[in-house]
C-alpha cells in the first residue's frame, strides 16, 4: 500500500499531524502504534471497577496559549479543573506547592504574608542566576524547605540530586507568599470532559484519508508499505540503533488499586463527599516510601462512583527497549541529543516531533505546539515538492 505519510507514534504528535495533514494537504497518512490503542501517554481507561484513571501517570491539561485551546476544543469541550496537591512527609500532610499555609504549618502559628517574606529575605541563598534545580529552590526558600520538599523527591524521581539537574525542572514548581496554593501556573487549567481518549478518538474521526495500525512497530510495518515522508515521535536514539549512545531517560512504574465504598467509610469526606482514598488529587512523597507520589483522578475527573482507585508511582531505571517516560534535562544529556539532533538534520525524508523524538520535557500543549508549527512546514516543504514536479 502506498501513503504520502507513514507516522509512527499515536500520542498527541502523530495525531495533530495525521489531522492536519490529511485535511489541509490531502495527504494519505498510516498511523502506526506500538501500543494497543490511541493517545500515547495522555490515554486514560476505565479501570475494571468502572473508574476513570490515567494510565500512564497524571495528566494534567494546562496552557497559556489560547490557539492550543482552540484547536483541541474542535474535538473536546473543556472540564475547568483546580489542580491541588499535598505532600505528605513528617507524618503529616502539608499544604503544596510552597505558600503561606505551608509556612504556617511550619512554624506551628498564624503568619502574615510579610511575615513569611522577611522570613524567606533571611534563609533564601542569594544567587543571582541559578543554574540547577538545587539553586533555583535555595535561592528562593534556602534550605529548610528545600530539604523537606524538594531534595529526596528529586534524588528519587531522577536517581540524580537536584544540584545534577537543570533550573528548570524544579524550577516548574511555584513558590509563593500568599495563600495560593493551586499546583501550575498556567492560566487555562482543564481536562477534556469525557476524558483523553474521547478527544483522541474525535481527533482521529476528523481526519481524513488516515488509517491506524495498532499493535504494530514501524520498523516491521515499513517493510510492507512505500509512503514519501516519515514522521517520527519515538526515541530518536532508538530511531538511530543507539547509535551515539542510549540516551539518559528516567521510566515509571505504576500500581493501581480499587478501593470499594465499604472500604472507604473510615476515610474523611472530601467536600462534604464520601468515597476518597486521600483528601487531594495527588500526594507527593518527598522523603518516604518507594513512590513520589499518589494519584486519585476521582477527584478531578467529576465521577461519582461509589469505590475510588489511587495511582502509586514508582520511578524506575530506563532499560532500553523499555518505556521511556523522561527525557532527563541535564547539560549533559543534551549534549548527547545533539549528536542525533545533527543525524536527524541530514535527513530529508524524516521529521522528528514530540517529547521522545526532540528529546525534551514537553508538557502536551507545548507538544501540540510543536506539531501544529511542524504541520506548517510541511505544508510548505510539501507543496514547494509539488511545485517542483509539475514543473
Ligand atoms: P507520546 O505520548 O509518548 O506518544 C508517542 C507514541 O509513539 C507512543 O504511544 C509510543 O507507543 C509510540 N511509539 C514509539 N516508538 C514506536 C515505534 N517504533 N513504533 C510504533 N509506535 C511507536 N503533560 C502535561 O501537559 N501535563 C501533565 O500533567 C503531564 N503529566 C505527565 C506525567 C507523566 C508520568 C508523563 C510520562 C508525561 C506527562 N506529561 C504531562 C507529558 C505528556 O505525556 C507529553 O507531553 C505528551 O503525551 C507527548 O506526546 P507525544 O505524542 O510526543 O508522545
Ligand atoms: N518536585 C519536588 N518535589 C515535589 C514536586 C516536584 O522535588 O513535591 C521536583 C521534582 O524534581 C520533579 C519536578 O519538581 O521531577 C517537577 O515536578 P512535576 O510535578 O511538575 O513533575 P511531572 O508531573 O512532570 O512528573
Amino acid at each position: 500500500m502506498q501513503f504520502d505519510f507513514l507516522i509512527v507514534g499515536a500520542g498527541f504528535t502523530g495525531l495533530v499531524l495525521a489531522e492536519r495533514l490529511s485535511n489541509e494537504l490531502g495527504a494519505k497518512c498510516l498511523v502506526v502504534e506500538r501500543r494497543g490503542h490511541l493517545g500515547g501517554n495522555a490515554y486514560d481507561e476505565y479501570d475494571d471497577h468502572g473508574v476513570l484513571i490515567h494510565k500512564y501517570g497524571p495528566h494534567y491539561f494546562r496552557t497559556d496559549q489560547p490557539a492550543i485551546v482552540d484547536y483541541l476544543g474542535r474535538f473536546t469541550q473543556w472540564r475547568p479543573v483546580n489542580y491541588q496537591i499535598l505532600s505528605w512527609t513528617k507524618s503529616r500532610y502539608w499544604r503544596f506547592p510552597i505558600n503561606l499555609n505551608t509556612y504556617e504549618q511550619l512554624i506551628g502559628r498564624s503568619a502574615t504574608e510579610a511575615e513569611f517574606q522577611a522570613h524567606l529575605a533571611r534563609v533564601r541563598v542569594p544567587i543571582a542566576a541559578p543554574a540547577n534545580s538545587e539553586e533555583v529552590i535555595v535561592s528562593q526558600v534556602g534550605w529548610e524547605l528545600y530539604e523537606l520538599f524538594f531534595k529526596g523527591y528529586t534524588q528519587k524521581q531522577w536517581n540524580r540530586s537536584a544540584a545534577e539537574l537543570d533550573a528548570s525542572v524544579c524550577g516548574r514548581i511555584p513558590i509563593r507568599t500568599n495563600r495560593d496554593d493551586g499546583y501550575l501556573r498556567e492560566k487555562f487549567q482543564a481536562l477534556p470532559a469525557a476524558g483523553y481518549t474521547r478527544m483522541f478518538e474525535r481527533l482521529l474521526a476528523a481526519c481524513a484519508n488516515t488509517m491506524v495500525l495498532f499493535n504494530a512497530d514501524y520498523r516491521e510495518v515499513r517493510r510492507h508499505v512505500t509512503f514519501r515522508k516519515l514522521i517520527y515521535s519515538g526515541a530518536i536514539d532508538e530511531f538511530y540503533d543507539y547509535r551515539a549512545g542510549v540516551l539518559p531517560y528516567r521510566s515509571l512504574r505504576f500500581e493501581a488499586e480499587h478501593f470499594t465504598a465499604a472500604q472507604l467509610v473510615d476515610r474523611a469526606p472530601v467536600a462534604g463527599r464520601p468515597g476518597f482514598w486521600q483528601p487531594a488529587l495527588q500526594v507527593n512523597y518527598p522523603n518516604e516510601f518507594d513512590y513520589t507520589r499518589i494519584v486519585e483522578t476521582k477527584h478531578i475527573t467529576g465521577q461519582t462512583c461509589d469505590g475510588t482507585t489511587i495511582m502509586r508511582e514508582y520511578p524506575l531505571a530506563y532499560v532500553p527497549g523499555g518505556e521511556a517516560y523522561y527525557p532527563v534535562p541535564q547539560a549533559a544529556a543534551q549534549r548527547q541529543y545533539q549528536a542525533y539532533r545533527e543525524m536527524s538534520a541530514a535527513d530529508p525524508d524524516t521529521y522528528f516531533a514530540g517529547r521522545l523524538a526532540t528529546y525534551r520535557y514537553y508538557n502536551m500543549d507545548q507538544v501540540v505546539a510543536a506539531a501544529l508549527d511542524l504541520a506548517g512546514q510541511i505544508k510548505l516543504d510539501w507543496q514547494g515538492g509539488q511545485r517542483r514536479r509539475s514543473a
